[in-house]
């Protein structure tokens, strides 16, 4: 039995030694690879993990060229895992490396992904936990997956839900969402997120945005419901608009002439723009961003065998 690990890292220069060793020890009774994932890092993350891994070793370093993001070395790491089992974890130490074996035992016991659910949150500031924990709150709502709460990326898979998430077409990755949607038995373990070792975050507030959009536009209509709605709204208050402008013409005679065939066509056509310009708009965005088919990540490739 072979278990991989996933380990994206950006930046990471201060902990990827202290991950690594900590992911060996923990692991030590346990045949394994780990892959590291570096998400186009401009520090020594690269160079360091590369001397640290002896020639001969199962452990990788996986190139980006540039900066795809999380979700994309997620994807890098599970093309190229060979395990019967496969874990991601965050490179920060974030999440304990020891819960995997947990992990695992619950993986024996036939469970096909078994997911790591957040009890408590060391270290992280009050906003952090906030906008959180209102983030997966609210992608529940919108949501028919059934999506965990206060769930990270840190779990484990079998190799039957590894290749169903593998042979997805879509280029919208939101792991998070597609692992409860790809089905099989799944379970959670309560673990206390630890603080940060050392660095500072990767996830400044625009890519904590940018996940909660993608989160909730891969696995939601009700935002383009919203706009309908919003658009159908408009154009109930115009029509009550339009009443208005109609009684203070005829029966009250202060309207300006003109005013209000004006009044009602404005605010009716406004109406009616924001319901068809929310829709199209969304459902254009979408197919775009597909349509390109682009690759989710570009491999740096100067490294031979070891990537
Ligand atoms: N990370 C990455 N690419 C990114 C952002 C983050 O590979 O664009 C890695 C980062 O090195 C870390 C993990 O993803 O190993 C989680 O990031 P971070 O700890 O910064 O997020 P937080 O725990 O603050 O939400
Ligand atoms: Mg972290």
């Amino acid at each position: 039995m072979l278990l991989s690990v996933i380990i994206p890292m950006l930046n990471e220069e201060e902990i990827c030694l202290k991950t690594l060793d900590r992911l060996e020890t923990a692991l030590a009774g346990v045949e394994h690879e780990l892959l590291f994932v570096d998400d186009g890092s401009t520090d020594r993350t690269r160079e360091l993990l590369l001397g640290a891994i002896p020639e001969g070793s199962a452990n990788r370093v996986i190139s980006f060229s540039r900066n795809f993001g999380h979700q994309a070395a997620f994807s890098a790491g599970l093309d190229q895992a060979k395990g019967d089992a496969v874990a991601i974890i965050d490179g920060d130490l974030q999440d304990p490396p020891e819960l995997i074996l947990d992990m695992l035992a619950k993986w024996r016991e036939g469970w096909q992904v078994v997911y790591a659910q957040r009890r408590a949150r060391a270290g992280e500031g009050l906003f952090k936990k906030l906008t959180a924990a209102g983030f997966y709150r609210s992608l529940r709502l919108f949501t028919s997956v059934d999506i965990p709460v206060d769930t990270g990326d840190f779990r484990l898979m079998d190799r039957c839900v590894v290749d169903a998430l593998k042979a997805l077409p879509e280029r919208s990755r939101f792991l998070r969402g597609l692992v409860p949607w790809v089905g099989f038995k799944q379970t959670g373990i309560l673990y206390d997120r630890a603080e940060r070792t050392a660095g500072e975050t990767k996830y400044p507030l625009k890519k904590m945005l940018k996940l909660a959009g993608d989160g909730i536009a891969s696995f939601s209509s009700v935002p383009l419901h919203l706009s309908l709605w919003l658009g159908l709204a408009a154009a109930g208050v115009s029509g009550l608009l339009a009443l208005w402008a109609v009684v203070s013409k005829f029966a009250l005679g202060t309207a300006i002439p003109g005013w209000t065939s004006l009044l009602i066509a404005v605010v009716f056509l406004g109406g009616i723009q924001l319901i068809t310009i929310g829709v199209v708009g969304e459902y254009v965005g979408r197919i775009y961003d597909e349509v390109k088919q682009r690759p989710l990540y570009i491999l740096r490739g100067e490294d031979g065998k070891r990537s």
